[in-house]
């Protein structure tokens, strides 16, 4: 396995108490195999990234337990001089905000070469041949030319696939994208998330892709996580939560998704909003805003119990392993209600 995600615990320091960010996170990613991340803001998708990454903001924010094991090696137990090693050339990371995230003062082909150069010791010259090709790869018309414009120059979309250039220049065998498509319009999406998919098969890297939007993922993941106040409640094949979620929140997700198929239908939503994660409730976090709640939703948090086909079977599964798995203790009915 690529990426081993084990127990993960995050949480953020402030004068009021802690922030339970990441509350027991599990996931597993292997090599070519794409994992959607899903859950609105505050769910603790990005948080668990940044831990992953060794790019967590440290303090306010700590991790409290758990492993991330990455080609074997635990990386939480590691020196940031090795973690830095890692980062970029082993692992690395595409952000939502491509500006924020270039330095707008050197030209992206100094951004580009700078990697070669630091990292491959390559001399200036083969760095920017390189540049050029990389942007080439990632389809910049002109890139001979526009190697040597500085990142506002560049359109949004345009920006983002330098930032996918950017992290596939050492060609790692993990890359993370925190909301990679976010800001652009939808068709820009849509084109700059082929692309990463494409990119992703040809290399057979792992990835991570972050969303709050289920409806970016269908075509290019294998599995999906979703998370709810720093847990993972489903996790499964990306058709099988298609077909039929076995948690009350995903169900809730695809039904606010709009579908050409039915048009004039009033757009569900999910009514109320994520817990405050310094008072998350009790027993199923999801229940104040589930309308399949009953009073055992109230007391007893249900672990990731293994979903099984056509919903016999049942019991407590890891989750992130190759089934399926939800974290309702009414996950039969939620798939019968669906299929
Ligand atoms: Fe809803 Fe209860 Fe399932 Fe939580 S455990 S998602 S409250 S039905």
């Amino acid at each position: 396995m690529l990426l081993e995600v084990r127990d993960l615990h995050v949480e953020f320091r402030t004068r009021d108490g802690a922030a339970k960010a990441v509350n027991g996170v599990s996931y597993a990613v292997d090599a070519g195999e794409t994992l959607a991340v899903l859950g609105e803001s505050g769910s603790g998708k990005s948080v668990t990234a940044q831990a992953v990454m060794g790019i967590l903001d440290s303090p306010p924010g700590r991790i409290t337990g758990g492993e991330v094991l990455f080609q074997g090696r635990d990386l939480l137990t590691l020196k940031e001089e090795e973690r830095r090693k890692i980062r970029g050339a082993e692992m690395a990371m595409i952000f939502q905000d491509a500006l924020s995230a270039l330095n707008p003062v050197l030209t992206v082909g100094e951004q580009l070469a700078e990697m070669f150069i630091v990292h491959r010791g390559m001399s200036r010259g083969d760095a920017r041949a390189k540049a050029v090709e990389l942007m080439e790869r990632v389809r910049i018309p002109g890139a001979a030319q526009r190697v040597r414009d500085y990142p506002h120059q560049f359109s949004g979309g345009m920006r983002q696939r330098i930032m996918i250039a950017m992290a596939l220049a050492l060609e790692p065998a993990l890359i993370i994208a925190d909301e990679p498509t976010t800001a652009l319009d939808v068709t820009v999406q849509a084109q700059v998330m082929d692309l990463l998919a494409e990119l992703q098969r040809e290399y057979r890297m792992g990835l991570i892709l972050i969303t709050h939007d289920l409806g970016v993922v269908a075509d290019v993941a294998d599995r999906i996580a979703v998370m709810y106040a720093g847990r993972i409640v489903e996790s499964a094949p990306v058709h099988d939560i298609y077909k039929a979620p076995a948690h009350p929140y995903t169900r809730g997700l695809l039904e606010s998704i709009p579908r050409v198929d039915q048009k004039g239908r009033e757009l569900y939503a999910i009514q109320g909003l994520p817990p405050n994660l310094m008072n998350i409730p009790p027993g199923c976090a999801f229940h104040p805003r589930c309308p399949m709640a009953q009073d055992v939703c109230r007391t007893d948090t249900p672990p990731l119990y293994e979903v099984a086909d056509g919903g016999s079977g049942g019991g407590v599964g890891g989750g992130g392993g190759s089934g399926r798995a939800s974290a309702c203790h009414f996950w039969r009915e939620c798939l019968d209600d669906r299929s």
